[in-house]
């Protein structure tokens, strides 16, 4: 499928502002991306139009809202191919729909089970493992990084034992946005009879997620990073081990019945889903995925992977920068420092921002990594289907400033 970018650009508003007098360029995606007006459009339609709570009324305003938001949950289920809709649970985001899992195993854990992270993964997906196993006395491990700053899959065969009970992993890294071997760990993993949960964060926006064919038992992702609203997420998890599981909060909407003393809890998804939902950012994650499917992932991932290559080709011509884990199969976003003394990296980002481009500067919610490499931070470009060569070349021209700057 061809690509008009000119045409998706203009879907964008903000994409027409200027920032310190220069047209923007947005290279923050891995933060979060921007929202198409369609995206925008549905959340102003949903306020203006059929506001209602959902579930429960069985007024007219009542059911839209309770069908546009179950639509919603189809549209996620197709976009992950998950087998049923009710496998899709609406969080608040990654890092809440970490925190679930996270919560629940502690009635189900016990100092006898490990759990397996990496040394690649954002915050969100080590601190709650970290506070289980406290809680539950369970053992954390991880699979360390290579001296390059990719997994060193070898370990997995030493760290995985009859103990471990799941294993935690992103499918991309977003400090350096590295493509990690998920179906390796998912497969051996399971020859352990461990679970394991797959952060798609800086996945699902740029690449085909299969949840049946990659076989992952948790699978986790934001709205605001694919082009949907902030404060939405989803949970997926396979149906017969979220059944399983204990409920997370307690409340309205996630009960069967309930009597002064016991209550017995709803069906999935509600079972999980207490409380009256961010209906407007459900609807909102609906419409996203369809801006996405108008394009099709796999033309943004083709077309992404072009632009990320192109920048790594771009900035191997500078002596001054040091790519991390540069060989290795990249997605979405490329990490790099400029080699001067004393320079940090939210000095180039400062630099960069005078010129209207945005990148990120610092840990990235990684700070494993940066230990890794013993460094405070580095400069991250992310990309989103929007963006195009000529900014990566805006890009390049403001680091050569920046280098100049700095040197
Ligand atoms: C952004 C991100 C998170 C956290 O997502 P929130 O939307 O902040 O909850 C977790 N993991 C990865 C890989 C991320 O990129």
């Amino acid at each position: 499928m061809s690509i008009n970018i000119q045409e998706i650009r203009s879907q964008f508003p903000v994409l027409t502002r200027e920032v310190n007098g220069k047209p923007l360029v947005y290279l923050d995606n891995g933060a979060t991306s921007q929202k198409p007006k369609f995206v925008l459009d549905v959340l102003d339609e949903y306020y203006e139009k059929y506001n209602a709570n959902v579930h429960r009324g069985i007024h007219t305003l009542s059911q839209e809202a309770t069908d546009k938001m179950e639509e919603a949950r189809r549209k996620v289920q197709q976009f992950i191919n998950a087998k049923n809709d009710y496998e899709v649970i609406f969080t608040r985001g990654t890092t809440e729909g970490i925190n679930l899992i996270s919560n629940v195993l502690r009635e189900v854990l016990t100092a006898e089970d490990e759990i397996i992270i990496t040394e690649i993964e954002h915050h969100s997906n080590i601190v709650p493992w970290q506070i289980l196993c406290q809680r539950t006395g369970a053992k954390l491990k991880y699979i360390p990084l290579t001296k390059e700053g990719v997994l060193d899959i070898d370990q997995l065969d030493n760290l995985l034992t009859d103990k471990t009970k799941l294993v935690c992993v992103n499918q991309v890294s977003n400090a350096l946005g590295v493509v990690n071997p998920i179906e390796t760990i998912i497969e051996k993993a399971h020859q352990k009879g461990a679970w394991v949960l797959i952060d798609a964060a800086q996945s699902a926006p740029h690449t085909k997620v299969d949840v049946q064919a990659m076989d992952c038992d948790f699978l986790v992702f934001s709205g605001h990073k694919m082009y949907g609203p902030t404060g939405i997420g989803v949970l997926y998890g396979k149906e017969d081990i979220l059944n399983s599981l204990p409920p997370f909060h307690g409340g309205g909407e996630m009960i069967k019945d309930v009597s002064m003393e016991v209550s017995t809890y709803a069906c999935l998804p509600f079972k999980f889903e207490a409380g009256t939902p961010d209906i407007a950012g459900i609807i909102g994650l609906g419409a996203a995925v369809d801006f996405i499917n108008s394009i099709g992932i796999e033309t943004i991932h083709n077309y992404e992977k072009e632009l990320v290559d192109y920048t790594i080709q771009r900035l191997s011509e500078f002596e001054e920068v040091e790519i991390y884990a540069k060989d290795a199969e990249h997605s979405g976003a490329v990490s790099f420092n400029l080699k001067l003394d004393g320079v940090h990296s939210s000095d180039v980002g400062m630099i960069l921002d005078k010129k209207g481009i945005a990148v990120r500067t610092g840990h990235h919610c990684a700070q494993p990594i940066m230990q890794h490499f013993n460094i405070p931070g580095t400069v991250r470009a992310s990309f989103a289907v929007y963006n195009t060569k000529e900014e990566v070349d805006i890009f390049i021209e403001g680091l050569k400033t920046a280098i100049r700057m700095l040197g």
